[in-house]
């Protein structure tokens, strides 16, 4: 690079020491005031780093998230790659900018001028890369989630590795609850759909004190179904079986499992279904493989049951008059609509029905449809679906 090195050979007194103030040369004490000068400024910045750090502890980007992704690649994963371009870019620039010092040097203005260009312009696709990334990930735009309050919601998953969680517009509510409550109960209680159950089997021993054989082998029976399902030893022994049969009835638990001293000696259990009320028999052996089985049996009944009902009471109607009638009867009646604000307003006046949604899979119809209420033509030729509003 050949730069020089300028020496000031001047006469004048700097600080009384001549040529060299401090018994130093010129080049000597500008390169020990580079170097302070520079020790303090990052120890500040340092400092500055650390506080604010602990003060926004909870909405801080995240670790895990930050420069793992190039910018607009979000979903491809390259994790610091994007660092060692930074990196590089930032070295690059320290080059130009030694050798537009070089230039200046040799009075090239134009080389300055060059080398200088070619600074900036490293300058600022290193500063903006900063910017964009703080940007994205104090916001959590990718991938965590920025409460309200300002925090960032992650948690830890089975493997004991933070996560983020997945984002949906559906929140899971009361009305969800009261959703599965009404498509999965009958008059006996709730019929949970083994997986979602939290309890997916219960154990009965008809056992009098937690020393009789029955209350033995249920315990055997749990440590066995516990190892792949959500297993719950009814081991009160002050209650009768029937108390308890009613209980867990009301509670939904998918499968009952229930050993009394006879049951032991025929080395088998009774096994009932809550979806169907059926009793079946299964040998102690063949547990494990006998209750996965019916587990995925209850399941894939009670899908179709819902299925079933769901189809029952979705309905289509092609005139006004079968729209409200239908409507009358409840459930979700699919039909065509000029999408218009005000014809659902007077819709909503007449009969309270509005429309729910336009359902994404839904198929335009062949020929020309007209809406349901006032006539006009749809301008999609899709049924929209419409329900009664409480
Ligand atoms: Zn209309």
């Amino acid at each position: 690079m050949g730069a020089t090195v300028t020496t000031a050979n001047n006469e004048e007194k700097t600080w009384g020491g001549g040529n060299e103030p401090l018994a130093a040369s010129y080049g000597k004490l500008m390169m020990w005031f580079f170097i302070v000068s520079d020790a303090l400024t990052f120890s500040g910045f340092l400092a500055a780093y650390g506080f604010s750090r602990f003060k926004f502890i909870d909405t801080w980007p995240l670790a895990d998230e930050v420069f793992t992704h190039f910018p607009f690649m979000h979903g491809v994963s390259a994790p610091m790659y994007y660092v060692a371009l930074m990196t590089f870019i930032l070295i690059f620039s320290s080059v130009t900018m030694v050798l537009a010092v070089d230039a200046g040097h040799h009075l090239n203005k134009a080389k300055v001028a060059f080398y200088m260009f070619l600074t900036i312009i490293g300058g600022l696709i290193f500063v903006g890369s900063q910017a964009w990334e703080w940007k994205n990930f104090i916001h959590g735009e990718y991938g965590a989630i920025e409460t309200k309050g300002g925090s960032v919601i992650q948690f830890v998953d089975k493997d004991e590795k933070v996560k983020n969680p997945f984002q949906t517009s559906w929140g899971v509510s009361t009305r969800l609850i009261g959703g599965l409550i009404m498509m999965h109960s009958d008059d006996k209680g709730l019929v949970l759909p083994p997986k979602i159950a939290p309890i997916q089997i219960v154990i009965v021993p008809i056992a009098n004190t937690k020393d009789d054989k029955a209350f033995i082998e249920a315990i055997k029976i749990k440590d066995i179904l516990s190892q792949n399902f959500s297993v719950k030893l009814d081991d009160r022994v002050d209650l009768r079986p029937g108390e308890k049969y009613y209980e867990w009835e009301k509670k939904g638990v998918p499968i009952r499992i229930d050993i009394g001293p006879k049951d032991i000696e025929k080395k088998q259990c009774i096994l009932t279904r809550r979806d169907t009320g059926e009793k079946e028999i299964c040998e102690l052996d063949n547990i494990e493989e006998y209750t996965k089985k019916l587990l995925d049996k209850i399941q894939y009944n009670l899908y179709n049951l819902a299925l079933e009902r769901r189809e029952k009471t979705n309905t289509k109607a092609d005139n006004w008059e079968e729209f409200k009638t239908k409507i009358q009867n409840g459930g979700y009646v699919f039909a065509h609509f000029c999408g218009d604000k005000e014809c659902e307003k007077k819709m909503k006046d007449e009969i309270k029905v509005v429309s729910r949604c336009l359902p994404f899979e839904t198929e335009a119809e062949d020929g020309e449809h007209y809406c349901i209420h006032c006539g006009k033509k749809s301008p999609t030729n899709k049924r929209w679906v419409f329900a009664k509003s409480y």
